[in-house]
């Protein structure tokens, strides 16, 4: 039976998988949902039997039933593979009392690999099923992880091109290293004054821009989107925490239906969110713990049942964090509202129009498998600080986030239910901000590699292949603009 997907902000769309990912965005601005949440077709026994690839693919083929297995496999096949450090693809590090799921083993070492290792095989194949002859143009805005692992993704996919708006001084040292230096043919990568939030609300403007899509229609080109909203980029993600539930009971660390908790460092709501369909489809999850930095939007949703975007957007230590409109949360709010595409809409227009939406007490109901918790910028390197005393072990900026927010969680309940972070980045791609977590005396190193080289030492971990790449590579994107400009540097761009 097929699974087709429908619009969050109406309720005449329904299209197959294909389409859904090769579209990105719904016309009318609302992102695609599945009709229903399917349910894991193996047992939790068999899962801990198969690799990541074979979780991936009972995960998988259950939300995209419109593509053969031969199709699926391939593209399973082709994105997990050497490019990851390790073959289990995503291990898991007891430390503290917490299993870290390390998501950061791909070739841009943050856990967008995850997804965008498989993305362009999903949209590939989705452009041939469908007959689709134009090139397909990835628009997209980051807040610094996103960009790279598209861009390495996409980098010189035939019948593709990339666009990559991110905000100019909104990114860490080795985010805009890795993305200027970016070979591939078919790549653009512009910095925009402005920051994370600018840019996702212009990309979304000219998806739905009418005119803009005609014209580059007429050129043989159309859009499609890499963001965390297309749910090639979702569905990839529920595979993860299948896997690390199935890693533990193998390894006897539960029994077999145990439940877990799981601790999301969150930006846009699309890991967590992967993690909140993997318990709707059988994984025995007890709490959803949605960890945010200072940008604490989040934080003040699941405790008041109000939105408010209204607020000073703060740059802080986890960039890839710094985002005030989580637009992954829109699919939680549809779901909450009992799948209702009319008040779903209400919602976001209200979000549109005054910055803030108050939910229903009878959805606030439909949100206790969340909870929320948010650290500060010394909470966050107190986090890194102290694990490395205890442990040995060096985590990120954001994953620290997520650490502490843990910590407050335990503090809070007392729950002694075994618990998976997602670890989102290697410490790697923020060096500068991890090593002086760990150590003050740092702080005066003003050069990323030499930090690189030191957090090599003292943590006992080889340094990954994509910070050695950019120790020398040329930077080859020097273009910047500003918000208003974006739509013509694209413009521009396909002229060519
Ligand atoms: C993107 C990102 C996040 C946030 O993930 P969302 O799916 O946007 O909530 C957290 N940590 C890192 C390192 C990221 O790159």
């Amino acid at each position: 039976m097929d699974l087709f997907y429908r619009s969050t902000r109406n309720s005449e769309t329904r299209v197959k998988a294909s389409e859904a990912i090769l579209k990105g965005l719904c016309d009318d601005g609302g992102l695609f949902v599945p009709e229903k949440i399917p349910s894991l077709q193996y047992s939790l026994k068999e899962l801990s039997e198969m690799d990541y690839r074979g979780v991936a693919y009972a995960v998988m083929k259950e939300f995209l039933t419109d593509f053969t297995e031969e199709e699926l496999k391939h593209c399973i096949n082709s994105a997990y593979d050497e490019k990851f450090d390790t073959e289990e693809i995503a291990p898991l590090t007891e430390a503290d009392g917490a299993f870290y799921l390390e998501l950061f083993h791909g070739k841009t070492i943050a856990f967008k690999d995850m997804a965008l290792s498989i993305l362009p095989h999903l949209m590939i194949t989705s452009a041939k099923k469908n007959k689709i002859t134009n090139d397909i143009v990835i628009l997209t805005a980051t807040s610094g992880d996103t960009g790279k692992a598209a861009l390495a993704g996409f980098a010189d996919v035939e019948g593709t091109r990339i666009i990559v708006f991110y905000p100019k001084d909104g990114v860490s040292p080795v985010q805009k290293l890795q993305m200027v230096t970016e070979k591939g043919k078919n790549t653009m990568v512009v910095g925009v004054n402005g920051n994370f939030d600018d840019c996702q609300t212009n990309v979304k403007k000219m998806f739905a821009n009418r005119e803009l899509n005609d014209a580059i229609g007429k050129e043989g080109f159309q859009f499609s989107s890499a963001n965390s909203i297309n749910i090639g980029r979702l569905v990839p993600q529920i595979v993860y925490y299948v896997y690390a539930y199935t890693r533990l009971l193998e390894n006897e660390r539960i029994n077999d239906g145990e439940k877990i908790n799981v601790v999301v460092p969150t930006g846009n709501f699309g890991n967590i969110l992967a993690a909140y369909y993997a318990k709707n489809m059988g994984l025995p999850i007890n709490k959803l713990i949605c960890a945010s930095n200072e940008n604490k939007v989040l934080f003040d949703f699941f405790k008041t049942g109000t939105y408010d975007r209204n607020r000073q957007f703060i740059l802080t230590t986890s960039p890839s964090m710094d985002i005030l409109i989580s637009s992954n949360l829109e699919r939680l709010i549809y779901h909450i509202a009992g799948n209702d595409p009319d008040k779903n809409r209400a919602f976001m227009e209200s979000l549109r129009e005054t910055g803030k939406y108050d939910i229903t007490d009878e959805m606030k109901e439909n949100l206790n498998d969340f909870c929320g918790f948010y650290a500060s910028e010394a909470q966050t390197a107190e986090k890194i600080h102290e694990l490395y005393e205890n442990t040995g072990y060096i985590i990120d900026t954001h994953t620290a986030v997520a650490g502490s927010a843990y910590d407050q969680y335990v503090k809070e309940t007392g729950d002694e239910t075994p618990t998976v972070i997602a670890s989102t980045a290697s410490p790697f791609k923020f060096t500068k901000s991890v090593m002086t977590a760990v150590d003050q005396k740092y702080a005066s190193v003003e050069d990323d590699f030499e930090l690189a080289d030191e957090l090599s030492k003292i943590g006992n971990v080889e340094i990954p292949n994509a910070i050695e790449e950019i120790r020398n590579a040329d930077i080859l994107h020097k273009t910047t603009c500003e918000i208003n400009e974006m739509q013509s540097v694209v413009e521009e761009y396909l002229k060519k």
